[in-house]
């Protein structure tokens, strides 16, 4: 689908859908905006200018997605053999699942945030180690003892639909990427990922944004054995750094685009000013755990004790960055108890 000249958007699957279910579901969210089960698909966008054939992201590395990628370059006159750039906004599975692939096929230069650059290894090369770790992390949460094994397993199966590859370059954010006359600027956007970016062109006011804005999806914010700190802090203010700039066309990974990045930018930040408050009611006076105050506050997919593993693991993981964030504020204390971790209301 042409955004506008030169700029194109195209569909990758996720590996439990077609790519005929994602074209349908495309067309009928943007009509109709719905939770469905699991992400559908992703939208990578193709960029031609100057001899440049820029991607921005990609898709799970499965032959389904490879197809509609090169399917839709086609419809615009390109392959993924021609791609010279392809810039990652974070280093989630959906977004860089295929860069490996790509970088055989075309040896394009592959950009992505030195933050995102860092877990490469850990989480696609050598992810034993990490599960264990996690493992651990859960315990100190207060995960039930019969749950924490599966939900620190809970996404090693996607490391098949994954090709990884280090960048040729890790950005830092505020560097220019040129084709023909755009101007594609970095920008740093943690939060959803450490390394998050989102890339804007002035002139044409276009914003990619990755998984960092999407239009009706909250994205997730969450501390997890990787990233720790206070990953709800940085996305607060990395809400404020897009805020300022002059869009007209939003240009997200997931769902559809929109026009409307300011609106949407307001919602998501109410969302979170109500969802800490939420969670602050749920934490007793004498200190509960992360697990407790996730079990007690409202999902919007359901209960927690009826999650798959990998999506407990998600909403702990978001409880806690909100945790963290109370605690900044001053908030709340914590304080460990026999090896787990406690939050007091202060
Ligand atoms: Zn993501
Ligand atoms: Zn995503």
């Amino acid at each position: 689908m042409k955004v506008l000249e030169g700029i194109y958007q195209l569909i990758t699957p996720f590996p439990q859908y077609t790519l005929a279910e994602a074209k349908q579901l495309r067309r009928e969210l943007e009509e109709r905006p719905r939770v469905t089960k699991g992400l559908p698909y992703v939208l990578p966008y193709l960029i031609k200018g100057g001899g440049e054939t820029i991607l921005v992201d990609c898709g799970w590395n499965t032959e389904e997605a490879y197809r509609a990628l090169a399917e839709g370059m086609r419809e615009h006159g390109s392959a993924p053999e021609e791609v010279t750039k392809l810039v990652v906004t974070h280093v989630h599975p959906d977004h860089y699942g295929m860069a490996g692939r790509l970088k055989q096929v075309s040896d394009c230069e592959v950009i992505l945030h030195e933050r995102d650059a860092e877990v490469i290894k850990a989480r696609y090369m050598a992810p034993r180690h990490l599960t264990e770790e996690m493992a651990r992390f859960m315990r100190q949460h207060g995960v039930p003892e019969l749950k924490a094994p599966a939900m620190s397993q809970g996404s090693l199966g996607m490391l098949g639909h994954v090709a990884p590859v280090p960048p040729d370059r890790a950005v830092t954010g505020g560097e220019v990427i040129k084709a023909g006359d755009f101007e594609f600027q970095i920008i740093w956007t943690p939060g959803h990922s450490p390394g998050h970016i989102c890339l804007y062109e002035p002139n044409r006011k276009v914003l990619f944004t990755g998984d960092h804005i999407l239009p009706t999806i909250t994205p997730n914010v969450s501390i997890h054995a990787q990233n720790q700190g206070n990953p709800l802090g940085d996305y607060m203010r990395s809400l404020e750094v897009v805020r300022k700039l002059d869009v007209e066309y939003v240009l997200p990974a997931h769902e559809f685009d929109t026009r409307e990045l300011k609106r949407r930018i307001e919602e998501i930040h109410n969302h979170h000013l109500a969802r800490l408050e939420e969670m602050y009611r749920c934490i007793d006076r004498g200190g509960s755990t992360a697990w407790e105050v996730a079990s007690r506050v409202q999902w919007t997919t359901g209960r927690l004790d009826e999650f798959e593993p990998f999506m407990q693991r998600a909403a702990v993981g978001e409880t806690l960055a909100h945790l963290e964030y109370l605690f900044e504020m001053g908030r709340v204390a914590k304080v460990m108890r026999d090896g787990v971790l406690y939050w007091l209301p202060v």
